[in-house]
């Protein structure tokens, strides 16, 4: 019975990165992974591109119930250091907006394949089509049921992710079998996710997408607000700035709270430019339809539903005076979406929360209440902002753990 080598559960991003640094630090590494190819996740992440991490790295674009946990688990590994590990790797980044950063090729392949190639060089064995059903602790050996037999190591790193997107890997085992030697667990909510709405106009608009704002509100009291596209669909609302403030209104979805999306259609125009643009395009003798005049600044899916909602009586152009202008401006800037629900961890990019971070050393990520254990990445109560953050963590979790070894 070998006992004297590590375990790595997921080989995902921070599983992979785990698994290079523990065996470029000489040590003997074994990768379960229960897809039939690693690093699912990250071959779709970016839409194929990889938003890789990025430049900007700051503790508020990180989400967690100990905050003290992430920062010092970040300190130390900013951005440069990981572009440093990568380029040990020989993967180029280059820079988008906003600080995100990707591979040079700008294709996700080049990453995953650049770390299976410097994993299996530095001696790392890799099982795929492996999945972990059950995790034993006796004496100091850790016992491994897979769906290919029993598996004993010494030591046990469990970097098999969070329940987002199954239909990539996304599981909740890693949570069982940390909750099983003892750990327990913060409330797990979808995130970076697409948002429900029973209101049936927003069916009638599915397909339509504006670069606007959303604003949040739960229970009536403003929560946050997103600028970005916006994007109706036939369950509800999705698009960059939903996505951005769907963890807030997922926990609150959670909390049973009433939930409420205020979309400013036109941001670029304020109340009174809009006043003034509007105003200054009605003919007074004008007998085209109102809904006809409206198509000369807003998507005619659109139409139906400002009217509605803003309630105007005009029929014709001739008939919009400043107050039923002012009932259009008021709709288009403040159009009221109810919200019952998100898209679940099938249509997440991250869960919020996960084994709580106060039983785990921050330095070397191992578990405060089991020797040699250790977690890396999403599996642990941290999650990121979308534009990156999330690989940055999943980065500097495996990165920790290959330093560690160093020093065992
Ligand atoms: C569609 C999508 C797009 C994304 N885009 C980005 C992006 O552009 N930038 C960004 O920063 N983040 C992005 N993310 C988030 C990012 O992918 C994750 O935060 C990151 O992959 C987490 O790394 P991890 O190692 O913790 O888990 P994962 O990468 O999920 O790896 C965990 C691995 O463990 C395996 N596993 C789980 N349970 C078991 C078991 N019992 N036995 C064996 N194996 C098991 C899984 O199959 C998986 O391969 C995206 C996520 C999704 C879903």
């Amino acid at each position: 019975m070998n006992t004297k080598k590590i375990i790595i559960v997921g080989a995902g991003a921070s599983g992979l990165v785990a698994a290079i640094g523990c065996a470029r630090a000489g040590k003997s590494v074994t990768v379960l992974e229960q897809n039939n190819k690693i690093g699912k996740k990250i071959l779709v992440s970016g839409n194929g591109k990889c938003n890789i991490d990025n430049k900007y790295i700051n503790l508020n674009r990180f989400h967690s119930q100990n905050p003290d946990f992430a920062a010092k688990v970040l300190k130390g590994y900013e951005f440069p250091v990981i572009e440093k590990f990568f380029s040990s790797l020989g993967l180029a980044l280059i820079e988008g907006k906003e600080g995100k950063m990707f591979p040079m090729s700008l294709q996700a392949t080049s990453v995953v394949e650049l770390l299976e190639y410097e994993a299996k060089r530095a001696g790392v064995h890799i099982v795929c089509n492996c999945a972990v059903a059950r995790v034993d602790k006796k004496g100091s050996t850790f016992i491994l049921e897979t769906s290919q037999g029993t598996k004993n190591c010494s030591q046990l790193v469990l970097a098999s992710g969070s329940p987002a997107a199954p239909q990539l890997g996304g599981s909740n085992s890693g949570y069982a079998f940390a909750t099983k030697l003892g750990h327990t667990l913060t409330p797990r909510h979808p995130s970076l996710v697409q948002l429900c709405s029973e209101e049936s106009w927003v069916k009638k608009c599915a397909g339509v997408k504006v670069a606007g704002v959303a604003k949040l509100y739960a229970n009536g009291e403003y929560i946050t607000e997103k600028k970005g596209d916006i994007l109706f669909t036939n369950y509800g609302i999705s698009g960059l700035a939903i996505l951005d403030l769907s963890r807030e209104a997922s926990t609150r979805l959670a909390n049973f709270d009433y939930c409420e999306l205020h979309l400013d259609l036109m941001p670029e125009y304020s109340k009174e430019k809009l006043t003034h643009l509007l105003l200054s395009r009605v003919q007074k003798e004008s007998e085209k339809p109102i809904e006809l005049w409206l198509q000369g600044v807003l998507n005619k899916k659109l139409i139906t539903i400002i009217l509605k909602h803003s309630r105007s009586r005009a029929k014709q152009e001739k008939e919009l005076n400043r107050k039923e202008i002012n009932k259009l401006v008021h709709t288009i800037k403040h159009l009221k979406l109810s919200i019952n629900d998100t898209r679940g961890f099938k249509g997440a990019e991250v869960s919020t929360g996960g084994i709580d971070t106060s039983e785990v050393n921050p330095q070397t990520m191992e578990s405060k209440l089991v020797p040699n254990l250790f977690f890396a990445g999403e599996i642990l109560d941290v999650d990121g902002d979308r534009g990156g953050f999330n690989f940055h963590w999943a980065w500097v979790t495996g990165l920790r753990i290959g330093d560690n070894k160093k020093d065992l």
